[in-house]
């Protein structure tokens, strides 16, 4: 059975490896560092189950009866501890006070980056923060239902492929259930992630134990990355990262991210979260370098959310104009190059290939110039 033709078909979601009732899927890491499910022929009864939760197979586009909000946690430890205005946290604050249990993505001890369950706030410090690394969420959705079965109240937040596989996975909806998902630039990859932590470890004498892609302590909305390795903080700016670079020149982010169907504001979650692009302009006086989150309400659940924790934020209300950003009117565009790119990444070790993408990121530079002149 063939679960997509392309790779531009497949999000790597891991909703069709969580509804396999045989186990007959199991997801394998490709050449660019990206999971890609496999079936085993054995296994499989051909149930068509997985075909029917596949986020890109099925995505669906929102109700549009959107209401738009720039917000920010007014609990400042909230906001500092988050990447853009806190929104998260509040909404992880309304589930813990229901005994409710939250997922979203962390590091593990590898810095691999997959989706986990919090249940209090000492468990979700871990879960705050952007990683940009595409997170593993396997087995997520079965241990949601779990819960939701159980009249839990359940919060996720991930990317909207993750979160239209999450619906598509429950195929009912749940009252106490809460999906919020983010603007997404696109996924990059965890294996040339890997080959960068290893990189920084060997250079710093010792382990990763922490990466934070969005530091606040600078007061620069997030724009500084800081991370401990060898026992060591070490921090630089976010746009000097060498990873960071790859990234958001668009070197490694997945195929499917570039056909991406959820580059929209119209969502089928209850909650769509980012940054707050352009906040010096809508409201210079909200704009303190701490960050602030854009906020859409989709559902009539989320309205009634926002009522009860909007007392937990600063925030206003805004036009659709006000708060559009590239990432929620298209698809991140592939970077020229990309595939010489990949395969010099696979020729040569990170130490080596590093230097090859300054080469490559100077000569553009250049080549823009020229042109420009
Ligand atoms: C890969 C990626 C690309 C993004 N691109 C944009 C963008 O182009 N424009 C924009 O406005 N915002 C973007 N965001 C969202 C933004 O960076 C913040 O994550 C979001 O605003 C939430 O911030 P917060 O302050 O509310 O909470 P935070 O405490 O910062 O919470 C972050 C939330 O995101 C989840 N999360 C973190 N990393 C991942 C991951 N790798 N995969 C899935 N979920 C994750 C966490 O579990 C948590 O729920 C992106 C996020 C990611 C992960
Ligand atoms: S068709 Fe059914 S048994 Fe076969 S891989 Fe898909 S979900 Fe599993
Ligand atoms: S369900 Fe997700 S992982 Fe499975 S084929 Fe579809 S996009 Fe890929
Ligand atoms: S850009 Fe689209 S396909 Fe890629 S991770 Fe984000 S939502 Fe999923």
């Amino acid at each position: 059975m063939n679960l997509y033709e392309k790779k531009e078909d497949c999000c790597g979601c891991s909703a069709c490896a969580d509804i396999c009732p045989v186990g007959a899927i199991r997801t394998v890491m490709d050449e660019e560092g990206f999971r890609y499910p496999q079936v085993d022929e054995e296994k499989c009864v051909n149930c068509g189950q997985c075909l029917q939760v596949c986020p890109i197979k099925r995505a669906e586009p929102g109700r549009g009866e959107n209401l738009y909000f720039g917000a920010q946690a007014i609990d400042e430890t909230l906001r500092g501890a988050s990447s853009s205005g806190g929104m998260f946290p509040v909404l992880a604050e309304y589930v813990f006070q229901r005994q409710g249990v939250v997922y979203g993505a962390a590091f593990n001890e590898k810095m691999e980056v997959a989706h986990r369950e919090a249940h209090n706030p000492k468990e979700l410090e871990a879960l705050k923060k952007t990683k940009y690394v595409q997170s593993n969420p396997e087995g997520t959705y079965r241990s949601i239902q779990a819960h939701l079965k159980e009249d839990r109240w359940v919060l996720f937040c991930g990317t909207p492929c993750q979160a239209r596989g999450l619906r598509l996975y429950l195929k009912r909806p749940y009252p106490k259930l809460i999906v919020a998902d983010l603007v997404c630039y696109g996924a990059p990859s965890p294996g040339v992630w890997a080959s960068y932590v290893r990189y920084l470890e060997r250079k710093s004498g010792g382990k990763m134990t922490q990466f934070y892609f969005r530091d606040k302590r600078n007061k620069d909305n997030g724009h500084t990355c800081a991370y401990v390795a060898g026992g060591r903080e070490r921090t630089h700016s976010l746009y000097g990262d060498m990873y960071c670079r790859m990234y958001f020149a668009n070197y490694i982010i997945r195929p499917s991210c570039h056909a991406c169907q959820y580059c929209t504001v119209d969502r089928d979650s209850d909650f769509t979260i980012g940054d707050f692009w352009g906040i010096e302009k809508v409201r210079p006086d909200m704009e303190d370098g701490m960050g602030t989150s854009v906020v859409i309400l989709h559902t009539n659940e989320a309205r009634e959310i926002w009522e009860q924790v909007k007392g937990n934020l600063r925030w206003f209300a805004c036009g659709e104009e006000d708060m559009l950003q590239p990432r929620l009117t298209g698809p991140t565009e592939a970077a020229g190059g990309r595939k010489r790119f990949q395969s010099l990444y696979r020729a040569f070790p990170f130490p080596i290939f590093r230097f090859i993408f300054i080469g490559m990121m100077s000569f553009k530079t250049l080549w823009r110039s020229v042109v420009k002149r």
